[in-house]
C-alpha cells in the first residue's frame, strides 16, 4: 500500500509499504478516504515539532470505511464510515484512570510519535474509532477532529450558558471554538487583529467582535461583559503576551484556558490569580469529545463545509505544500 512519509524534516514522499493487517482481537482495518492537513502536520514536516519523531507517516484527522474487523469487535461492522481518534494511551496511569487519557504518561499521538493516517489503510483498536453518519462526506467529516480540540477547551473551561466567553484570536482554532461555544448558548466575545476574521467570527456566532489593535481594547471587552470581565478566556493566540493579557482581563472566579506549546516565559504575579481566585487551565487534544462533535455535525449545529479551501489526492502532496507555502488557504484535505 502507499503512504506519505516524512523521512526527515522537509522531506516527504509517497512510499510503498506492506499493507497493514489485523493483528489483535479488538482491531478494525480501515480503508482511508480522506485526511486533513493540520498546523501540527506542517510543523512536523518542517522539523519544528518538539514531540515528533522520524521517519513518520503523518495524519491525525482521518476518515474512512471499515473494511475488515477482528473477531471480538462489537462496535463496528464492515462498511461503517468512521473517524479515528488521534491518540493511544496506556489505560493504567493516574491520568488514564481519571478520564484524562489525552495526557497519559505514555501518550502516543498518531502522525506525531506513532504512524498516522496518510496511507491507504490503517488498523486501530475499535475503541479508537467513531461511527460517522453515511450522508456526511468523508472530506467534511475530517473536520470533526479539530472541533474535538475546541470542544475540549470549552469543557476544560467548564463553559456554561451563563458564561461570557472571550475567544482571543479568531483564526482557524478560534473559529472552531466559537462554533462549539455557540452550542452552549453563552455570550461570545471574539478578538482578532484582522477585520476579515472578525466578520467571520460574527457570522459564526460571536456576540461581539473586537479588533485587538484597538487602543481601547480592554474597555471594549469590559463593556461587552457588563463590566465584570469575561468569565472564561480561551487563548488561541498562544504566546507569552496573550497569557498575560487574559489573566488581566478575566473576571473574578474566571478561567483562562491555554492551548499553545510556547516555551517562552510569561510574567504573571501570583496576586492576580489568588486575589480573584482564577483557574489557569491547560487544554490538550481531547478526551471523549468525538461523539459530542459528531452529534453537532449530525444536527447541523456546526456547518463546516466552506472551511475547506483545497482538496488534493495524496499523491499530489507537492501541490498541497505549494498552497501551504503561499499561505492562501483555510483547510486542505487529502483524498486517498
Ligand atoms: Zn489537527
Ligand atoms: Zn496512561
Amino acid at each position: 500500500m502507499k503512504a506519505l512519509r516524512v523521512e526527515k524534516p522537509n522531506n516527504i514522499s509517497v512510499v510503498e509499504i506492506p499493507k497493514v493487517r489485523l493483528e489483535k482481537d479488538n482491531e478494525i482495518l480501515i480503508k482511508v478516504k480522506a485526511a486533513g492537513i493540520c498546523g501540527s502536520d506542517i510543523s512536523i514536516y518542517s522539523g519544528q515539532s518538539p514531540v515528533a519523531t522520524y521517519p513518520r507517516i503523518l495524519g491525525h484527522e482521518v476518515t474512512g470505511i471499515v473494511e475488515e474487523i477482528s473477531k471480538s469487535v462489537t462496535k463496528f461492522k464492515v462498511g461503517d464510515h468512521v473517524i479515528i481518534k488521534q491518540t493511544e494511551s496506556c489505560n493504567n496511569c493516574y491520568a488514564c484512570k481519571h478520564g484524562r487519557d489525552n495526557v497519559c504518561v505514555d501518550l502516543k499521538v498518531r502522525g506525531v510519535n506513532i504512524d498516522g493516517g496518510y496511507c491507504e489503510y490503517i488498523t486501530v483498536p475499535e475503541t479508537s474509532a467513531y461511527k460517522i453518519p453515511k450522508d456526511l462526506d468523508f472530506k467534511t467529516a475530517v473536520l470533526i477532529e479539530p472541533f474535538t480540540i475546541a470542544f475540549q477547551a470549552c469543557s476544560r473551561g467548564r463553559l456554561q450558558k451563563d458564561d461570557t466567553l472571550l475567544v482571543y484570536g479568531a483564526g482557524a482554532l478560534g473559529a472552531t471554538v466559537i462554533q462549539v461555544a455557540k452550542s452552549f448558548g453563552c455570550k461570545i466575545i471574539a478578538v482578532d487583529i484582522e477585520e476579515e476574521k472578525l466578520i467571520q467570527a460574527k457570522n459564526l456566532g460571536a456576540t461581539y467582535a473586537i479588533n485587538g489593535k484597538s487602543p481601547t481594547l480592554k474597555e471594549e471587552i469590559q463593556a461587552a461583559s457588563e463590566n465584570y470581565g469575561p468569565t472564561i478566556c480561551i487563548d488561541s493566540v498562544c504566546n507569552p503576551k496573550s497569557f498575560e493579557f487574559l489573566v488581566d482581563i478575566v473576571g473574578n472566579a474566571g478561567r483562562v484556558v491555554l492551548m499553545g506549546f510556547d516555551t517562552r516565559v510569561s510574567e504573571i504575579p501570583q496576586f492576580k490569580i489568588t486575589a480573584r481566585e482564577l483557574d489557569i487551565i491547560g487544554s490538550r487534544l481531547q478526551h471523549d469529545k468525538f461523539e459530542k462533535v459528531i452529534d453537532l455535525f449530525a444536527r447541523d449545529i456546526i456547518q463546516p463545509k466552506d472551511m475547506i479551501s483545497h482538496v488534493f489526492h495524496f499523491e499530489d502532496i507537492e501541490k498541497a505544500f505549494d498552497v501551504i507555502a503561499s499561505k492562501q488557504f483555510r483547510k486542505i484535505v487529502l483524498t486517498f
